[in-house]
């Protein structure tokens, strides 16, 4: 499953939250995902909750270790992000719903496909999608 098609099912079962939590009853973005896909929360040691599994998280879906920008503001503000941050500020700090993200994100899933041939392979620092909408 796409991460977008996880983020989408996420924002059907759960109401939105920010912070990563994945013991409340609402759910960011990338924690609502990891729902969708039966990705457990980790024990944070810190915040004695149950916070998002980002290793596991980025196991799944590779593309969010890619290099994307923020959308939602300049470019020199919220630069050099991977998508795991910019999912996150979208979230928490744009408050955008996580429909609208996964609109946008899957626009961006959709020019990844046209480049590569195997789902598998996935999206690094190393090889990051050509993402600049400004
Ligand atoms: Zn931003």
């Amino acid at each position: 499953m796409r991460l977008s098609e996880a983020i989408r099912l996420g924002a059907m079962a759960t109401p939105q939250a920010s912070m990563g939590y994945m013991d409340g009853e609402g759910h960011c973005a990338i924690a609502g995902a990891c729902v969708a896909v039966g990705i457990d929360g980790v024990m944070s040691v810190i915040e004695q909750r149950l916070i998002i599994n980002y290793e596991a998280a980025q196991k799944r879906w590779p593309i969010l270790g890619s290099g994307i920008n923020c959308p939602a503001c300049s470019d020199s503000y919220h630069a050099d992000s991977t998508l795991m941050m910019t999912l996150w500020r979208l979230n928490d700090e744009h408050r955008w719903t996580r429909e609208r993200i996964a609109d946008w994100l899957e626009a961006i899933e959709q020019r990844s496909d046209d480049t590569r041939t195997c789902d598998a392979v996935g999206l690094s620092h190393e090889s990051p999608v050509a993402v600049n909408a400004r």
